[in-house]
């Protein structure tokens, strides 16, 4: 690494890690604020990365920064001071050969970690929460791990199955100007695949492509082709009295189900394969596997209830609403065990002023993006295990001053990826708000 290179790569982690000063103003500009005292300092080792964890009395603004020839990290906290000797508490491993302190500018405190290798550092702040107060956090990920950890991320994807209702021989509802359901069903599905895919952790599956008839069933079958976790069957609702209008979601009802479920029992042969596929169901008994099948179909009920709540949230900001609440109905395209379903009725096809909107580009993209803000809702808190939405991440305690695009930028990651992890559409961010920041 050449100087300039060096003094470019400092530059750039200087605007990685550390506070702006504007974030804890008290501790930049006035001499006389109370210093912040680290009052432990703990490491632990993990698979690929080192971890130490300064406590502090309070918030520290601190930056932090790799230098080569030979491999160190440094950390300066501003104003900040630690008992003498206890850099020597923390034990040397394969990593850290040594660590020194020092004071810097009379009152700023620097600790050097000494390597054997060349490290990607990052360091973040924790509220306190707990037992345990504020801390300062700096990891060491070990280079020569990158490519062995690059394989292992591979954390799957939630998958969201887009089923565009009707098609070919099934026009669906026609609008008085002659627009037909199949039509504008495609173009948002075709919309909301792509909203969903520009999602980091989550990718679409289109249920038809094209204009074509597929039984309802079928429909079924290829979400669950693909391990959907969710399913969403896009329609627009017609009604005799063309004032009618707004969206609607349903959500499948008990009763729909059971009486389902009933239906598919007589079938012989794989019905039980289609049932239970995803039901780990080691009994013989016909009554026993009904009644748990019911019961992890109401798991089922409630999550897609649960879903289509936060669909309609947001569809509200965008088109007024049909009905205030998830209806519940038996639709056959909804009965697919395990895989939380919801129907939206987008807008009224045989209102005039709703067919045009269902035609126009604007309005159907805006429609998407609505979905797509309600789908990230709900996986944001409730994200299947083995997702990378489920992976673990860092938490970040909110600063005074702190904005998304300040906070992306000071951990690298893409500012719309901490979006979509922590809902957040709106800058509003409150200081002490903790968020999570998505692990790259
Ligand atoms: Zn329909």
């Amino acid at each position: 690494m050449v100087e300039s290179d060096r003094r470019k790569f400092l530059k750039s982690l200087a605007g990685l890690s550390g506070l702006a000063a504007s974030a804890v103003p008290g501790l930049t500009s006035a001499k006389t604020a109370a210093g912040v005292q680290v009052k432990d300092i703990r490491l632990s080792k993990n698979k690929n990365y080192v971890r130490l964890v300064f406590d502090l009395d309070k918030i520290a603004d601190h930056s932090l920064f790799a230098l080569q020839g030979p491999d160190r990290v440094v950390l300066d906290v501003k104003n900040a001071k630690m008992p003498h000797g206890m850099v020597d508490r923390v034990q040397a491993n394969s990593l850290i050969r040594s660590i020194r302190s020092g004071v810097r500018n009379d009152k700023d405190l620097r600790v050097v970690f000494d390597l054997s290798e060349e490290v990607s550092p990052r360091s973040f702040l924790l509220a306190p929460s707990g037992k345990s107060g504020h801390r300062l956090v700096i990891d060491l990920h070990g280079k020569k791990d990158k490519t062995k950890a690059a394989k292992k991320k591979s954390k799957r994807d939630v998958i969201i199955a887009i089923d565009a209702g009707h098609g070919g021989k099934d026009p669906g509802a026609t609008g008085r100007s002659g627009t037909h359901e199949k039509i504008v069903t495609l173009q948002i599905a075709k919309r909301l695949e792509k909203d969903i895919n520009a999602q980091r952790g989550m990718k679409a599956v289109l249920v038809r492509k094209n204009d074509r008839y597929m039984r309802l069933r079928d429909r079924i079958h290829k979400a669950r082709d693909h391990h959907a976790d969710m399913m969403i069957s896009l329609h627009a609702d017609s009604f005799p009295d063309p004032r009618a209008r707004g969206s609607s979601i349903y959500a499948l009802s008990v009763d729909g189900a059971t009486s389902e479920t009933a239906r598919m029992l007589a079938e012989k042969e794989n019905a039980a394969d289609i049932l239970f596929g995803d039901v780990d169901l080691a009994v013989e008994d016909q009554m026993v596997k009904e009644v748990l099948f019911d019961l992890s179909l109401t798991g089922t009920i409630e999550s897609s209830l649960d879903i289509g709540s936060e669909i309609l949230g947001q569809l509200k900001t965008v088109n007024r609403v049909h009905k205030k609440k998830v209806q519940q109905a038996g639709f056959a395209v909804l009965k697919a065990p395990n895989i939380p379903s919801v129907l939206l009725e987008t807008a009224f096809i045989s209102n005039p002023r709703e067919e045009k909107n269902l035609r126009s580009a604007a309005h159907q993209k805006k429609i998407s993006k609505a979905i797509t803000r309600g789908v990230n809702k709900y996986f944001s808190r409730k994200a299947p295990p083995g997702t990378w939405l489920a992976s673990s991440e860092c938490e970040y305690a909110v600063c005074q001053g702190d904005n998304v695009a300040k906070i992306a930028d000071k951990y690298d990651v893409n500012e719309s990826d901490l979006r979509a992890r922590n809902s957040l559409y709106a800058d509003n961010l409150l200081a002490g708000q903790v968020i999570k920041i998505p692990v790259s």
